[in-house]
């Protein structure tokens, strides 16, 4: 494979949401936060929507669960890209997949949220008419325990005995919008590959490799983490704060190094203004490593200062490595394109 390393960072706006509620109190779920506000989405949480989002498209290649590891890195690839720690056996594989938490960058306001679960009308067994429970209670508590508290119908005055658990349920739940900075390293070397070391009469003699696949098949699990990236949703609280999660301005890097440049590139000030000079200056210096591709697409209106962005983008884009693509879904096109020696797709 010609490649090291794929670095993906990147940027996505989200209207109120709680994506991955921090600790908070019995009755109030909170937004994680750092730096005295800002919220961010734990880089545990990110990588359980990436495998959550792969598996949708590929539910037959994941063997196994997190938590029952198989250790079959050939074959599953819960256990090949995600990593795993067989606690029986104390065997571990680090995951080729490193994550960062998703960082909100703007200082908006935090909105709290009223849950209320309503207490809904029982029927009366005695003269079949619906009423409200917590008016028939025979003392004020707002818990009435099934089979043991005496509801007294209002209908017919008759007492009966609660058929359920019944209980008004109060919370709040913390809200925010923002707009939320994040990377995805994946280590090509080591998808589908464990190595060993090698003895050979008593001797360290090289490693030597217990599990590997096929490039095709290395391939094929690239593309799945790409795609993954973009399909990114499966966050807590979506089923009534659902957002949308899939980057609205990224930046993907096909490295023959690996490391982790890229992901000091797509930092915003608390205004919403990408800092252009530091995009122009981390990109360049990717750039004069050797062999290095980068693609880069975006969704208009999200950046503050896009003007600004957009014409260093166009500087950038007389470099021959680097790829202006028209819109996210292209700029992941383009770099699948080129992992596979289809054409580059730019624009
Ligand atoms: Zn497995
Ligand atoms: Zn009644």
């Amino acid at each position: 494979m010609e490649y090291k390393s794929i670095e993906v960072s990147w940027i996505f706006e989200t209207d109120l949401t709680n994506m991955n509620a921090g600790e908070g109190s019995t009755n109030l779920k909170e937004i994680k936060s750092y730096n005295n506000g800002l919220p961010y989405i734990s880089g545990q949480s990110m990588r359980h929507a990436l495998r959550s989002s792969i598996k949708r498209e590929y539910k037959d290649e994941f063997k196994c669960t997190p938590e029952f590891p198989c250790g079959d890195i050939e074959n599953c690839w819960t256990c090949d890209l995600f990593g795993y720690l067989l606690p029986s056996s104390g065997d571990k594989r680090w995951s080729p997949i490193k994550a960062s938490p998703a960082l909100g960058q703007i200082r908006y306001p935090i909105t709290n949220d009223l849950i209320f679960r309503m207490v809904e009308d029982i029927k009366c067994p005695n003269c079949n008419k619906k009423f409200y429970p917590l008016e028939g209670r025979e003392n004020k508590s707002v818990k009435i325990k099934k089979d043991e508290t005496d509801l007294t119908c209002p209908h017919c005055g008759k007492k009966s005995k609660a058929p359920y658990d019944i209980r008004q349920a109060i919370a709040y739940k913390q809200l925010i919008k923002n707009i939320y900075k994040s990377n995805i390293s994946i280590d090509l070397d080591n998808i589908g590959l464990e190595e060993v070391p090698k003895i050979s009469n008593g001797k360290l003699a090289g490693v030597e490799n217990i599990a590997s696949i096929a490039t095709e098949e290395k391939i094929k699990r690239i593309i799945a983490i790409l795609n993954g990236i973009y399909n990114l949703s499966d966050f807590a609280n979506q089923s009534r704060e659902m957002v949308n999660a899939s980057p609205d301005l990224v930046i993907i890097g096909l490295q023959k190094y690996y490391n982790h440049r890229l992901a000091s590139t797509l930092k915003l000030d608390e205004d919403g203004n990408i800092n252009t000079e530091q995009f122009n200056s981390v990109v360049n210096d990717a750039l004069n490593l050797e062999g290095t591709k980068i693609y880069v697409g975006y969704i208009k209106g999200v950046i503050k200062n896009e003007k600004d962005f957009i014409d260093s983008l166009k500087n950038l884009n007389n470099h021959d490595e680097f790829i202006l693509c028209e819109g996210p879904r292209k700029a992941f096109d383009s770099a699948i394109a080129s992992l596979t020696g289809d054409s580059d797709g730019s624009s």
